[in-house]
């Protein structure tokens, strides 16, 4: 990823889920365009790793495991920003999950249950433990999905909950303005591990190329752009926002 442009230097970014893919992607050009990053995720390995490689491109990074449902994790993943750095100015939240590809009538409650803890509540858990540390001019960017319009056949009650997010999103930006801004990124498809029972698959990975304008898939660079955008003062007069990355799919409600 090149990047030339400085506009995060001085700002404290902590991204969720973000030792690979989309949340890995953003760490680096949050980390490139000049933020000390906080990244995490469930294995410490992981962790590691990705701090390793963040700094080997130059970036200021340190990393603290945090699964995203354990409250004691997310506590250490916000000290982990506070005792490195003071502050936090950039909050990504990007971790999500989806165990089934069941239908919502079919679904187990305690599937049902993981989905909302997950992929909803503890983003909300999160900013509330983040928001005493957040400075004035901060941004909160959360993580939905074009499912969130468009819930995929085996994404329906994951579609649903990143449906939430779109309204979580402007619920937040009343709540934490002025001082906070928030937003929503709804990605498009994207090959990585996550989306992989999909853009693996060719006749799948045809369909929803299709379905874009620009016949391809988003790449984690795409996203990684948007959340940089959002999280930079080119965009302090955006708040409570969706931008759709999805090369056109279709995307109202
Ligand atoms: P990915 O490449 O599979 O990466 C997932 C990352 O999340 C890994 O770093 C993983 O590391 C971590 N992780 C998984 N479960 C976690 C948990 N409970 N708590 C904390 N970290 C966790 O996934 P991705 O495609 O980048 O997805 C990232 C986000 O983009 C998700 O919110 C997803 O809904 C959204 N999204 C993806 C697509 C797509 O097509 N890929 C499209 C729309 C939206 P560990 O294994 O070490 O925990």
């Amino acid at each position: 990823m090149e990047v030339k442009c400085r506009r995060l230097e001085g700002k404290v970014a902590v991204v969720t889920a973000s030792t690979q893919g989309i949340g890995l992607a953003i760490a680096e050009r949050l980390g490139l365009e000049g933020a000390a990053v906080v990244i995490s995720s469930r294995k410490q390995k992981n962790v590691d790793e990705a701090v390793e490689g963040l700094k080997a491109k130059g970036i200021t990074a340190v990393g603290a495991v945090c699964h995203v449902s354990n409250a004691q994790q997310r506590k250490d993943l916000i000290d982990t920003a506070v005792k490195n750095f003071g502050h936090i100015d950039i909050l990504v939240s990007n971790a999500a999950a989806n165990p089934t590809v069941d239908s919502i009538l079919e679904m187990k409650e305690a599937v049902l249950d993981k989905l909302w803890d997950i992929n909803v509540k503890a983003s909300i858990l999160l900013l509330q433990e983040a928001a005493p540390h957040l400075r004035k001019g901060s941004s909160v960017i959360i993580i939905s999905s074009i499912t969130g319009y468009n819930p995929e056949q085996g994404l329906t009650m994951y579609g649903v909950t990143k449906t939430a997010l779109f309204g979580l999103t402007k619920a937040l930006a009343g709540e934490m303005g002025p001082n906070t801004r928030v937003n929503c990124i709804a990605p498009g498809f994207v090959p990585t591990r996550f989306a992989s029972f999909l853009t693996t698959n060719e006749t799948i990975r045809k369909e929803l190329t299709d379905k874009t304008a620009l016949k391809r898939l988003g790449s984690v660079e795409d996203m990684a752009a948007a959340a940089a955008f959002l999280a930079s003062d080119d965009a302090s007069f955006i708040t409570a926002e969706t931008i759709v990355v999805a090369g056109g799919m279709q995307s109202r409600l």
